[in-house]
């Protein structure tokens, strides 16, 4: 028999630690105690060694749902003879006057709990229809706390003093509210508000006009927990339309919130895991296979195969959507700027947007948008999961890693943990760049944290990259898709040499060009680009982006049928393109997407990004199984995958008439076949036998799940991307997980 002792370090607190720590000794006949302390949960075991073995695994392989454990230290340990072993008990907490920020965790903010959903539905509780009701187990944390250690005065929520009731439930250990720092109630906590676009208040009880308004088909803006949504009902195809118009948005799909998972049903498919994801405390949303046929009106997400939907994770939300099938939630914002989140800022910017605005006074202190999951992989990381640390086994130096540009977020290091923050927009919106460096300055204040080094992006033009010029901290630029392969080994806990299948749009390239069809070897100290796409020139750089028949008549300029591509302008691009004007080579695995979902007529120009290939994804008719043919050649000892036969062969099938969704699935197969074959070579050159996939093309889940089947087919070991997005607001975990090794390594 041991007696050990424990601290734990992490979102430990105010998650249901405790009890489930209890829980956990007692079913293993353990003894002992734990207690909060300021800083960590402490805990002392006693009971024969292979049962404390036992109980750490437990706790680590499965842990409350709410917490993220960041360390495990073992302070005591020594024999234990006596006889009697006492039952495990929970002991008071015990509080220490100076608490050190650096030691300290902030969870993120957490969905409505059944509990407390009970209460707000039950016509005799005191918080009965009340929109702020909360608990230890949910309700708002990340957004509004302004300082450390977590205490209601240091929260946004001290503009509201408890009343007599909400103070006894907060200081009874037995309660549910027992510490809840948000705990609030009707007679003394935050209350809601309905205004006009004057800012002027609407006469009249404001959750009933709200459900009027909704009914008669206005749109709202409604503040939520991390910021504003703009709302209506989503079965009104004019409100939609409308809204549309008014938020000059004209097809990006909008997310979707209803009542319970069995709405949701009559419009999407929903698999056991989604559901479960669906559900959980950090209530993202969730994109789901749409049905055919739903009476969802297709303009909510045209042409694509998924439907995003949340379920409602404040009380509010839960009153409002109760009375609908379903309601378009999307973030209150001007096209591309950051999410309003302020009560003033909402009215001035939204005022043409929204008819009416449903506010309230507890204030947000940090924005934070919605998450998206994907098949369990979160490709935009924000409210629920930020800013739990991910966490690795080696400590790192205090680092800065700034990201990239068009899905920012960046990210710090602390002890064994990388931090990343929510996601924040495009930087090249003067808003979003400003919410960038508060965002910046806030987590390095709030996690105690004054990096030592800045990492970025090889982009000089990068507003990231000029972000970390301007620190004067001795700095490091990591190649893009180099950060993106780190990245996915970081997550998944890779130290040695891989080979990383990088695909995306755009990322600036060691020779000055775009890559971004990439098959690299390397590990954190240093890269390789072993195989590549072949690269094609994009006719007037950005805007052929923006146009991807510009870019679709690149390609077929290349094989002599130049005359396909219709379009007006395409004897002007024509003459760019010989003339090699404004035409800058790529790589990019995202613009033969483009390319080819433009000459199939599917989107020949785009409304937001990657619309083509998201097009091209979602008519591609997932039982076709065959492929174009593959063609890997050599240059400079690199392989290149060429893409001339597939296009002639696609040509061809156009002519005979095969439909597009068949001719869309033969280019995917085309190009998983490509990388698979291309993968294999590179393995027998390198005897390297781990891939990690990563980069924003595999958000497409056709790609994804064809290369991990096809790659373990023939032996390899696969590692793909879930906690860290795919996309580019994954770069500064990788970015971070380079310039510590080249720290340690003693190259920075
Ligand atoms: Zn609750
Ligand atoms: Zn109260
Ligand atoms: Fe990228």
């Amino acid at each position: 028999m041991k007696k050990v002792e424990f601290k734990i370090y992490g979102v430990v607190q105010g998650v249901g630690f405790r009890p489930f720590i209890s829980k956990l000794a007692t079913s293993l006949s353990l003894g002992g105690w734990v207690k909060n302390t300021s800083e960590c949960v402490e805990l002392e075991l006693i009971g024969k060694e292979e049962k404390i073995e036992e109980f750490l695994q437990k706790l680590k392989g499965d842990p409350p749902p709410l917490s993220k454990i960041v360390k495990i230290e073992k302070i005591k340990e020594e024999p234990f003879h006596r006889s009697y072993k006492p039952p495990f008990k929970i002991l008071k907490s015990e509080e220490t006057k100076t608490v050190s920020r650096d030691k300290l965790w902030i969870p993120p903010d957490v969905g409505t709990c059944d509990a407390c959903l009970k209460e707000i539905f039950s016509p005799n509780d005191r918080r009965y229809l009340y929109p702020f009701t909360n608990c230890t187990n949910c309700g708002p944390r990340f957004t509004i706390i302004i300082d450390l250690p977590y205490d209601r005065e240091k929260t946004t929520m001290r503009a509201f003093k408890m009343c007599e009731d909400c103070e006894r439930e907060y200081h009874d250990i037995r309660d549910r509210r027992f510490h809840a720092q948000p705990n609030a109630c009707p007679k003394c906590g935050p209350q809601i508000k309905l205004l006009d676009r004057e800012g002027k208040e609407v006469q009249g009880e404001p959750l009933e006009n709200t459900l009027r308004f909704l009914k008669e088909g206005k749109i709202l803006a409604i503040k939520g927990l991390g910021g504003f949504h703009l709302a209506l009902d989503a079965l009104n195809k004019e409100a939609i339309m409308e809204l549309r118009r008014r938020k000059r948005r004209p097809h990006k799909p909008f997310a979707l919130m209803a009542f319970a998972p069995e709405r949701i049903l009559k419009f999407a498919e929903i698999t056991p895991e989604e559901k479960e994801l669906l559900l959980s405390p950090a209530r993202p949303i969730v994109l789901l296979k749409k049905k055919r046929n739903s009476i969802l009106p297709e303009e909510i997400a045209p042409n694509n195969k998924y439907l995003g939907f949340m379920l409602p994770y404040t009380p509010l939300h839960y009153m409002i959507t109760k009375e609908f099938d379903a309601l378009v939630m999307t973030s209150g914002n001007l096209s591309d700027e950051p999410i309003v989140y302020e009560n003033e800022e909402a009215i001035s910017k939204l005022k043409d947007i929204a008819d009416f605005f449903l506010i309230h006074n507890r204030e947000i202190y940090t924005p934070c948008d919605d998450s998206i999951v994907i098949n369990k992989s979160i490709i935009r990381r924000a409210r629920g999961y930020t800013p739990l640390p991910i966490v690795g086994d080696e400590e790192l130096p205090p680092i800065l890693g700034c990201g990239g540009e068009e899905k920012a977020s960046f990210a710090l290091s602390r002890d064994n943990t990388i931090i990343l923050s929510q996601y924040i927009g495009d930087l090249k919106d003067i808003e979003a760049l400003d919410r960038y460096e508060m965002l910046i300055d806030r987590f390095k204040n709030l996690f105690g944290i004054e990096p030592r080094y800045v990492v970025c992006d090889l982009h000089p033009l990068y507003l990231s990259t000029k972000y970390a010029e301007k620190t004067g901290l001795p700095m490091l630029k990591v190649q893009h898709h180099h950060a993106h392969l780190a990245s996915c080994m970081w997550e998944n806990g890779l130290k040695n040499e891989v080979i990383g299948i990088i695909l995306d749009g755009t990322g600036y390239g060691e020779d000055e060009t775009i890559w971004g069809g990439e098959i690299l070897v390397g590990d954190f100290l240093k890269f390789k680009r072993m195989a590549y796409f072949k690269p094609i020139p994009l006719p007037g750089g950005e805007k052929a982006i923006r146009e991807p028949w510009r870019i679709a008549l690149s390609y077929l300029r290349k094989i002599g049928k130049e005359e396909l591509i219709k379009e007006a302008k395409a004897k002007e691009i024509l003459r760019m393109l010989e003339l090699g004007i404004n035409s800058p080579l790529s790589s990019g695995c995202g613009r033969l997407f483009d390319a080819v979902s433009a000459f199939l007529g599917i989107r020949k120009e785009i409304s937001y990004e990657a619309q083509a290939a998201i097009e091209l994804e979602g008519i591609a008719d997932e039982n076709e199984e065959e492929s174009y043919s593959t063609e890997l050649s050599e240059s400079n000892g690199r392989i290149l995958i060429d893409w001339r036969k597939m296009w002639k062969e696609l040509i061809s099938d156009m002519e005979k008439g095969v439909p597009p969704e068949k001719c869309a699935m033969k280019f995917h197969n085309y190009v998983v076949n490509s990388l698979v074959e291309a993968t294999n070579v590179v393995r027998k050159v390198t005897n390297i036998n781990d891939v990690v996939l990563s980069g924003g093309v595999f958000q497409n889940q056709i790609i994804l799940r064809k290369t991990i089947e096809n790659l373990t087919k023939r032996g390899f070991k696969v590692y793909h991307h879930n906690e860290i997005p795919t996309n580019d607001q994954g770069l500064a975990v990788g970015q971070i997980a380079i310039c510590a090794s080249k720290i340690k390594k003693g190259e920075l």
